[in-house]
């Protein structure tokens, strides 16, 4: 637009009680007039895309500028959250790792930052999973779950031969089989803990007939205190 003192700016530039910054006169918004051979010089100046610092290298006229900025790829969006610039392909993205952002577990409901969403979905007690055993038990809350894995049929179970060293694991079906179908192993854990159990005893036996002699020998000497004892209590002036 051409001003009164026939310097151009365009119209979205020109404020009220502005001064023309070449010659310092007054410019009337009113007044301004269109140059159509101005403008289309203007128009076929080449420019940078408006997202040249975020990589865009596209360089043309100004008239294509609004077409390629609508596809551009580098095209941004400010993020609600931390006020970044980000890209507007990877703004999905940012949103879920955007360290201020938060979101509501659609579970419990509650207020998490996201980057600690996925953690909580792994605890949350709300969320809806299945029998970890393979029941047939599903759409459970979590805590639900956590209740019915003690009864669970499929429950893994250990062998009861396992402080003797069985390492056998299943649900409850499967432990009998295991018991039914390996007698003499469980039998020889048993022979084993037997023998085990023998030697500790005599050990404790030998142990305590040390000891014996010792603890006759203290018995001894806390009865004779004892009479001590009554003794002074019974005269308390006389010296022992
Ligand atoms: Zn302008
Ligand atoms: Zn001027
Ligand atoms: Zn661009
Ligand atoms: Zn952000
Ligand atoms: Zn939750
Ligand atoms: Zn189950
Ligand atoms: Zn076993």
């Amino acid at each position: 637009m051409k001003a009164q003192c026939d310097h151009y700016y365009c119209r979205s530039c020109v404020t009220d009680d502005m001064k023309c910054i070449i010659c310092e006169q007054p410019i009337d918004k009113e007044k301004l007039v269109y140059d159509k051979k101005v403008h289309r010089a203007i128009q076929a100046l080449t420019v940078l895309c408006s997202n040249q610092e975020l990589g865009c290298e596209w360089a043309d006229q100004l008239k294509v500028l609004p077409n390629h900025v609508k596809q551009c790829q580098y095209k941004s969006e400010r993020c609600m959250n931390c006020g970044g610039r980000i890209p507007a392909l990877t703004y999905q993205d940012h949103i879920k790792i955007c360290r201020l952002s938060v979101q509501k577990c659609e579970y419990c409901q509650s207020t998490i930052r996201a980057t600690l969403l996925e953690k909580h979905l792994k605890t949350c007690p709300q969320v809806i999973i299945s029998c970890p055993f393979q029941c047939g038990a599903k759409d459970k809350t979590r805590a639900e779950i956590d209740a019915h894995r003690t009864t669970c049929p499929n429950a893994a179970e250990s062998c009861p031969f396992m402080a003797m060293g069985c390492n056998f694991k299943g649900n409850k079906e499967a432990v009998q089989k295991h018991l039914s179908a390996e007698p003499v192993k469980h039998m020889i854990y048993l022979c084993d803990e037997m023998t085990e159990l023998k030697s500790i005893y005599s050990l404790m036996h030998y142990e305590m007939s040390c000891i014996e002699p010792k603890h006759d020998e203290l018995m001894r000497k806390a009865n004779l205190l004892q009479g001590e004892l009554q003794l002074t209590s019974i005269f308390p002036d006389h010296d022992l």
